[in-house]
């Protein structure tokens, strides 16, 4: 490789970290990210001084982009200690220690720019020709020895304070640790080959190196978000925080999410970042606009869990940045709103609907039934002196009784009835699409089940018999209402009690 085409890919890789600085600045919003610009603008000077020195034609040139390259150059490890420190300790060094960090560093630059009068940096600087370029021999000082220990210790400590922090961090490749780390790693082959002689007309490598560096913790700061000490802290609450929360930008792109996210989301990992949501289904969910209802059930160890998610639009300025989606727990209040609905709803006793709530079906049924104009049949049921039973037996075992006597009439209507307590011990049923010969079949098949219940008190049998009232009406008869279909099942009981009980009457 022609050393032209060197100094074409060092001036690119300038422009490239040039417009990193630029947008570094930018976005500065963490401490991190104030101390990757720094590192960049260091690495900038530098690239930009070394691509200029390899073109340079006389002594005099090469002695100012030496002096130039310096400004970046001696403070760059300075930099990347303090980012390290950052990066581990999560708040920044003191002041004694920023100043103390660039004290070698501050020498160095003062003995590289006033080199032709001293040489404790540079012994001696001479030209040799080669190929149609300038390359400068150095002959080393000791204080390019003090320079170059110091940096290297500066990098083996940074080395050690990120190794901890991508350790601290669970060891993944999507962190801004790992980067910074891949970003120290990364400069060890490239000076070695400078410092053991093996690069072509003693190239300094370590620009090349620097260039991928800065590179890395560009990926480190602003891919993976590297994080000052208050951003730890809300990050901290974003990741545990029950609800799920999910980050799309304004290109619909997922951005952030936390765990809890993706437990509601099982497709959702590191590899979703940066591109819109696939999963077909969920997807929907996402296009909904803010006063529609975002409900998500899943199942999680064999039970199920349902969300409700809503949104927030993010602005920045006037420009939206996109939405930030929460998905609230709900299964808690849903299971409440459950249990209530049937306390609400359900005779606890018999399990059978409550009045209030048998009434309310059994209209909307009828009204179906007369639209479909289908026969229905009402049965009232009461239990045969029951007052008998309580007195006899007392309360708990007339309890055990209804609750038996429910258990019976609820198996009998199921298939096409609609079954609730009506009163103490009076029950009703209304059967929907059945005919008078079925009616008395499903009364029938009651009365007989409820004589055959074998409840007994020391040894002595409960005996159940109940009356049953049955009253029809036949499609068409729009006169026919609830009321009056009770009525008329009321009559009928009534009868079937004045008939001697335990009987059926029409
Ligand atoms: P009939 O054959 O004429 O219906 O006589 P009966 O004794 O069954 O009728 P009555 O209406 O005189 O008595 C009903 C009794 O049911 C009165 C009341 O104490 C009892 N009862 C009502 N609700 C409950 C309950 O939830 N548990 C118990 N153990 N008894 C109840
Ligand atoms: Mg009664
Ligand atoms: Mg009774």
């Amino acid at each position: 490789m022609s050393i032209d085409t060197l100094r074409i890919i060092l001036y690119t890789a300038s422009a490239v970290i040039g417009l990193l600085v630029i947008y570094s600045m930018i976005r500065q919003k963490s401490h991190l990210a104030r101390y990757f610009f720094c590192v960049a603008l260091c690495s900038f000077i530098y690239i930009l001084g070394y691509a200029s020195e390899l073109g340079a034609r006389s002594l005099a040139d090469i002695r100012f982009w030496l002096s130039f390259e310096y400004f970046g150059l001696a403070f760059i490890s300075s930099f990347w200690f303090l980012l390290s420190w950052k990066l581990w300790y999560n708040h920044n060094p003191r002041f004694r220690m920023i100043v103390f960090v660039f004290v070698i560093p501050t020498i160095t630059l003062f003995l590289v720019a006033t080199q032709e009068y001293q040489g404790y940096f540079y012994r001696s600087l001479s030209l040799s020709a080669a190929s149609g370029h300038c390359f400068v021999i150095i002959e080393k000082g000791p204080w390019y020895w003090v320079q170059n220990i110091y940096q290297f210790l500066l990098i083996i400590i940074s080395f050690i304070l990120q190794l901890r922090s991508w350790q601290r961090s669970g060891g993944s490749y999507s962190t801004d640790s790992f980067w910074i780390l891949l970003g120290t790693v990364n400069l060890v082959p490239w000076i070695l080959i400078y410092q053991l002689g093996l690069s072509p007309h003693n190239i300094d490598l370590g620009s090349f190196g620097i260039a991928f560096t800065t590179l890395f913790i560009a990926i480190a700061v602003f891919r993976f978000g590297a994080l000052s000490s208050e951003e730890v802290l809300l990050y901290s609450i974003f990741t545990s925080i029950d609800d799920g929360v999910l980050v799309l930008d304004q290109d619909n792109k997922i951005s952030e999410f936390n765990t809890a996210a993706q437990k509601i989301f099982p497709w959702l990992d590191v590899s979703s970042i940066g591109k819109p949501i696939s999963n077909p289904s969920d997807a929907a969910l996402f296009n909904l606009a803010q006063n529609q209802k975002i409900e998500k059930m899943i199942e999680l160890s064999g039970a199920k869990r349902y969300y409700q998610g809503k949104f927030t639009q993010i602005y920045e300025g006037r420009s939206e940045l996109g939405r930030i989606y929460l998905f609230r727990d709900m299964t808690e209040s849903k299971l409440l709103m459950k249990r209530l609905r049937r306390y609400a709803n359900f005779d606890v006793l018999t399990g059978l609907y409550n009045r209030r709530h048998f009434m309310e079906r059994a209209e909307k049924a009828l009204c179906q039934g007369q639209k479909a104009q289908k026969d229905m049949a009402m049965l009232m049921i009461d239990v045969d002196h029951f007052k008998n039973v309580n007195d006899r037996f007392g309360h708990i075992v007339g309890d055990k009784v209804l609750s038996a006597v429910g258990r019976v009439i609820k198996i009998r209507s199921k298939k096409f009835g609609i079954a609730g307590r009506y009163g103490g011990e009076e029950f009703v049923v209304l059967l929907q699409h059945a005919q008078r010969e079925e009616a008395m079949e499903v009364a029938e098949g009651i009365r007989k089940s409820i004589e055959g219940i074998a409840i007994e008190k020391r040894m002595i049998p409960v005996k159940v018999t109940v009356s049953i009232g049955v009253s029809i009406c036949k499609a068409g008869e729009s006169t026919y209402n609830i009321d009056e279909l009770l009525r008329v099942a009321d009559s009928s009981l009534y009868q079937a009690k004045n008939r001697g009980r335990n009987r059926i009457e029409v």
